[in-house]
């Protein structure tokens, strides 16, 4: 089978991903071959291309959000969770995505950039019918993720949620509010995402400047700057909650304690998903009709928010 392999992580100008033949894997017991339909393309790929995370493995093919057929036709989505070890304390508690020993799809282990990849059965995700195999992959990282971030953010129907920041995970979040008749104001820099955020029916769009209409109860950073989250924090109703989805943020500045966090408002991170995160989202997207923007390269989907 053809394969995408990085064997020494480098900057993306000097193409360090090599197309290879390579022997089709043959799956260990508890694991399932998947013919690779598609891939998504996350930033994440190029911080593991380029080595800005560090090598785990020797070579290793990327690509974590696969959609993949068995051989028995049925299709299954893999995401950036390849597995857990299911004995840590986190995992007996329930809480995977926080595993001591997670494996990582296309880091760790091999991932969907290739004709074939193997997963863990376990960790195979059943895709429902409803959902294009492209329009698929991407929501099994931006858009779980963003799915969890609601999660962790403790959002319920009905309520006035913020988004600051609108890319990838935001606009896939923003179907998923607007579903559960949430009224949503989405803050955020660029122009070209307020008309985007516009133009998925959210109630509210403005800069990061603008003051908001109104408390939220909830809200989700999507930007890695800690500013953001000072701004988000203000937004918030006694007893609301931030949730950060970003795996880094520049700093926390400074902010004053009694008019920002006093009153029960609490600042949350969001870390990794759930199996349960990405079943209930896929059937989610599919009963709801998300269909995110997608350019199809090859076989490969880089979504175009
Ligand atoms: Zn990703
Ligand atoms: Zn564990």
């Amino acid at each position: 089978m053809k394969a995408a392999v990085l064997a020494h992580p480098a900057s993306i100008a000097s193409r360090p991903l090599e197309i290879c033949d390579t022997p089709i894997p043959t799956p260990a017991p508890g694991k399932i071959l998947l013919r690779v339909r598609a891939c998504g393309v996350c930033r994440t790929d190029l911080h593991i291309v380029e080595g800005e995370l560090k090598p785990l493995c020797g070579r290793v093919v990327p690509g974590h959000q696969i959609v993949g057929e068995a051989q028995d036709g049925s299709r299954f989505g893999v995401t950036w969770m390849g597995g857990v070890d299911g004995t840590c304390e986190y995992c007996r508690r329930g809480e995977e995505n926080l595993c001591d020993s997670p494996v990582f799809t296309g880091y760790t282990v091999d991932g969907g950039y290739a004709e074939f990849a193997v997963a863990r059965a376990d960790f195979a995700i059943p895709l429902p019918a409803g959902l294009d195999d492209l329009e698929a992959a991407p929501l099994l990282c931006a858009g779980v993720i963003g799915f969890r971030s609601l999660r962790v953010a403790g959002v319920q129907r009905g309520e006035r949620v913020g988004l600051f920041g609108f890319g990838a995970s935001a606009h896939l979040a923003l179907p998923v509010l607007r579903a559960w008749g949430c009224h949503v104001s989405v803050s955020t820099r660029g122009a070209s995402h307020r008309n985007l955020a516009q133009t998925l029916g959210a109630d509210w769009v403005g800069s990061e400047r603008d003051r908001l209409p109104h408390p939220l109860d909830r809200a989700i950073t999507f930007a890695p700057s800690g500013d953001v989250v000072v701004a988000a924090l203000a937004s918030l109703r006694k007893g609301g909650v931030v949730a950060i989805n970003a795996v880094h943020l520049d700093r926390i500045p400074e902010f004053d304690y009694d008019s920002l966090l006093w009153g029960e408002r609490q600042i949350r991170s969001v870390a990794n998903v759930t199996r349960a995160d990405a079943r209930d989202f896929l059937q989610l997207a599919s009963e709801i009709g998300i269909r995110p923007k997608v350019t199809a390269i090859d076989g490969a989907a880089v979504l175009r928010p």
